[in-house]
């Protein structure tokens, strides 16, 4: 096994290595870190909420870090998501919205065992969450414990892609024949809506995730976006569904919410989801609970973390036109698929091997981001980079012109 690298500090867009060297964090740590790292205002509201109340049950008692997090949630989600559900990470985020999705129908008196996922979907580690994401390598060794689910394509596009449209009406055609079986009932669509991350961060259009609610209304099956990664400005607003247009039934949400800081993450339902769990019988009951749910300073992390939200809005709209800028320099001969969605920029480098997550080109790739003072982690040959908002005009620079170098590295372009 590599050795891997000693971290002893992280401020802003930089972390340090115990050897004394620096890294440009372009990927904002697994996606978590969205206002750079040790922001001094999630660390004061983390070390003042510490000495106040650490910790409590969240079975029968309630506190005000947790309440004013849902209230400040539902503000900020569109309509009809009004009611949330704390749990820890993206995993159990997931697991909670499957969990609720299922029972949701049993307690309206139908069982529906079967969920529709999409190819290249990843929804954590987890049991239901590998379920519900693509069969991968990750996944393939539990292939035996995990439920039915089926994958439809995911009709991702890129820029001058001109067959996208066909695509995504032959995805939406199949759904609403797939949703006609009345014999095998569906409980709901689970999509990570306008980016697929860990599959290659793969793009689809905001055009399609309207279909997807079109059809899954019209047929009376609950949608559920996982914004796990997506969420709190990642797509250029605040959300990719309010980007979109678009109210799922369910959404997914971790990594960003706590700024990046602790392990935190909610379920967030429509009413209409709430009310048929709101009985005296505790068959009903939603049976889910982990010990640290809603922990008070995972809470304070959050709330500072929406205050700095609402500052960086112009960080977080502006930086789609400064990565579309940077894929005009990139050369077409050696990379393709150039994508960009608000934060997020993606592009494939050109290989002569297979592509995909275990392409060499990416070895090679990893080796190179840390000699350049770059944190990068391309996905075997896709290159992409998600960056904190608080990126300077310089720091932006450098990431753009050391990643450009990296390529023409890599294939001796
Ligand atoms: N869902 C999406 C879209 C993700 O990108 C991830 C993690 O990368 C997860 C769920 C799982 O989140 P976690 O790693 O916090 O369990």
């Amino acid at each position: 096994m590599p050795t891997p690298l000693k971290v002893v500090a992280g401020k802003g867009t930089r972390i340090r290595l115990a050897d004394g060297r620096s890294l440009l964090d372009c990927i904002s740590s697994w996606w978590v870190n969205l206002y750079g790292h040790g922001h001094p205002r999630i660390a004061e509201a983390i070390h003042a909420q510490a000495q106040e109340l650490e910790h409590v049950i969240f079975a029968g008692f309630t506190h005000e870090p947790a309440e004013r997090v849902a209230e400040s949630l539902t503000r900020l989600l569109p309509g009809r998501l009004s009611r949330v559900f704390f749990s820890d990470d993206g995993s159990t985020a997931v697991e909670v919205a499957l969990k609720m999705a299922y029972q949701y129908w049993v307690n309206r008196g139908e069982k529906r065992p079967t969920f529709i996922g999409f190819e290249g979907g990843y929804h954590g580690d987890t049991v239901g969450a590998m379920s519900v994401g693509a069969p991968s390598t990750f996944s393939g060794m539990f292939s035996d414990l995990l439920f039915e689910v089926e994958h439809l394509p995911f009709p991702e596009t890129w820029i001058g892609d001109e067959g996208v449209a066909e695509r995504e009406d032959a995805v939406l055609q199949a759904l609403e024949a797939r949703l006609a079986a009345s014999d095998r009932p569906v409980a709901g669509i689970i999509i990570e809506p306008l980016v697929q991350g860990a599959g290659g961060m793969r793009m689809c259009r905001e055009e399609f995730l309207q279909g997807l609610r079109r059809v899954s209304e019209q047929a009376g099956t609950l949608l559920i976006f996982d914004e796990v990664m997506t969420g709190f400005g990642r797509t250029g607003e605040r959300f990719a569904c309010e980007r979109a247009g678009v109210e799922p039934d369910l959404i997914c949400l971790a990594k960003g919410l706590t700024g990046g800081f602790l392990p935190m993450a909610v379920t967030v339902a429509s009413s209409d989801i709430y009310d048929a769990f709101v009985s005296a019988d505790p068959e009903k009951t939603f049976w889910h609970g982990h010990s640290y749910t809603a922990n008070p300073i995972g809470c304070a992390a959050a709330l500072a973390s929406f205050e700095l939200l609402a500052e960086s809005e112009s960080a977080f709209r502006g930086m789609e036109q400064h990565h579309r800028e940077f894929l005009g320099r990139l050369d077409p001969a050696i990379t393709e698929r150039p994508r960009v969605t608000g934060t997020i920029v993606a592009f494939e480098i050109r290989t002569d091997g297979t592509g995909g997550y275990f392409d060499r080109v990416g070895d090679e790739l990893k080796k190179r981001t840390i000699q350049k003072g770059l944190l990068l982690r391309p996905l075997g040959n896709t290159v992409y980079l998600m960056p904190p908002y608080c990126l300077t005009d310089d720091e932006r620079s450098e990431m753009y012109d050391g990643v450009a170098e990296l390529v023409r590295e890599v294939t001796g372009g």
